[in-house]
């Protein structure tokens, strides 16, 4: 029985566990937060991942949690809709589709794999030695321990990459983007669409979710000398000082809710580039080997590359199975990753006229699925 100590109980996390957990491994979970969180943005479970929620037996549990979002709608500055592009054809009961807010999606992973994982809270990885039997760790607040093999879940900041594999500059690229978040505290106007309202560069949206309205704020910009992704004075003065001056749609009462929070999510657009995702018995999944960030369908990636992961592991020993994961999963991220910047292109184009043929084409596609 192999030990496997997976850094981040995220959505890589808990399947890696899971999956780990049921081929004989025993896996141990370090997480620096002191618990879940019950909302977040909502991401997609879809593609390359239905399969494996669908064999951990979790799809109905999945179904009751997402959002009952059935289509995305383009508003401008008075408010009134450029175009409406439904999706109900992909989120309707019983299709091939769903979208849950990230934390629920974290702890329903969480929830399945608790029985036969052992979860630290509010600990992390503080130093990795490894040797040719397997890797020491020191932990900031429990006992050190000494395991088979370590996997970095932790996400795009990942301190896993960063003590295996040399700091974040050298791996993590800038887009450009940044992206912040916030909980609205109360049910949105309308509950089945997305609002999305673009000037050029800068885009500020209010999600439905599931009952508690999110709103967005999706802007472009060089990267900052001194970012620092914990700084929320920091983040609040790069929202505020992004939209400085725009007063269009509900811009007014949605900035003043970032002055006065206390939970604003922040943090760069960014992509991970590294050569190899695994050194010795140190191995990375998600975000941290392969982040594609919010334009590329990081968490059903997250969920496939842990499954892969597992089941490599399962078939061969370390060696063998970090390559046979890595040659697998690369062929999922690398098409997601190249189109990050299209991706972008198209939820925050850049010019008045980027602005205008985005919302012609979303105006023909509206008619073509009308
Ligand atoms: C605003 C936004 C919107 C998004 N929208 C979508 C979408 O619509 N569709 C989609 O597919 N994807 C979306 N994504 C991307 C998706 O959320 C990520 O790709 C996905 O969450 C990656 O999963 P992960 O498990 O690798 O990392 P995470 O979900 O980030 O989990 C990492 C975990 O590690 C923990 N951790 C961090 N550091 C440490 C440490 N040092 N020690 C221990 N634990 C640590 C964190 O607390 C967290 O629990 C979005 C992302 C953002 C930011």
């Amino acid at each position: 029985m192999r030990s496997v100590l997976i850094s981040g109980a995220g959505i890589a996390g808990n399947t890696l566990a899971w999956w780990l957990a049921r081929h004989g491994f025993r896996p141990t979970v370090v997480e620096r937060a002191a618990g879940h969180r019950s909302s977040g943005a909502p991401v997609d479970v879809r593609g390359p991942a239905l399969p494996v929620v669908q064999a951990m037996g979790l799809v109905d549990r999945l179904r009751a949690a997402a959002t009952s979002v059935t289509g995305v709608r383009l508003v401008d500055g008075a408010g009134a809709t450029i175009a409406r592009v439904s999706m109900a054809a992909t989120r309707a009961p019983g299709s091939a589709e769903l979208e849950i807010p990230r934390a629920d999606l974290a702890a329903i992973l969480h929830r399945a794999a608790a029985d036969d994982v052992e979860f630290r809270y509010d600990d992390h990885i503080t130093a990795l030695a490894e040797d040719s039997d397997g890797v020491d760790v020191t932990f900031a607040r429990g006992a050190p321990g000494r395991f088979d093999l370590v996997v970095g879940a932790d996400g795009l900041h990942s301190a896993v990459r960063r003590l295996a594999f040399g700091p974040e500059p050298a791996h993590v690229r800038h887009l450009g983007v940044w992206v912040a978040g916030l909980p609205l505290g109360g049910p949105a106007d309308d509950p089945y669409d997305v609002l999305l309202y673009n000037t050029p560069g800068r885009l500020a949206s209010v999600h439905p979710a599931r009952g508690s309205a999110l709103a967005a704020f999706i802007f472009r910009g060089p990267m900052v000398d001194d970012f620092d992704h914990r700084d929320l004075a920091q983040h609040k003065r790069l929202v505020l000082g992004a939209y400085q001056g725009d007063r269009g749609w509900r811009l007014p009462e949605l900035l003043d809710r970032v002055r006065s929070a206390d939970d604003l999510y922040f943090d760069s657009v960014s992509r991970v580039h590294l050569p190899r995702w695994s050194r010795g018995r140190i191995v990375l999944v998600g975000d941290a080997a392969s982040c594609v960030s919010l334009f590329g369908d990081g968490s059903s990636l997250a969920v496939a590359g842990a499954h892969s992961l597992a089941e490599a592991l399962a078939a061969a020993d370390h060696p063998v199975a970090f390559g046979r994961y890595e040659a697998d999963h690369q062929r999922r991220t690398e098409p997601k990753r190249r189109a990050a910047r299209y991706a972008a292109a198209l939820l925050v184009p850049r010019t008045r006229l980027g602005l205008a043929t985005r919302n012609g084409l979303a105006r023909f596609v509206a008619a073509v699925r009308r």
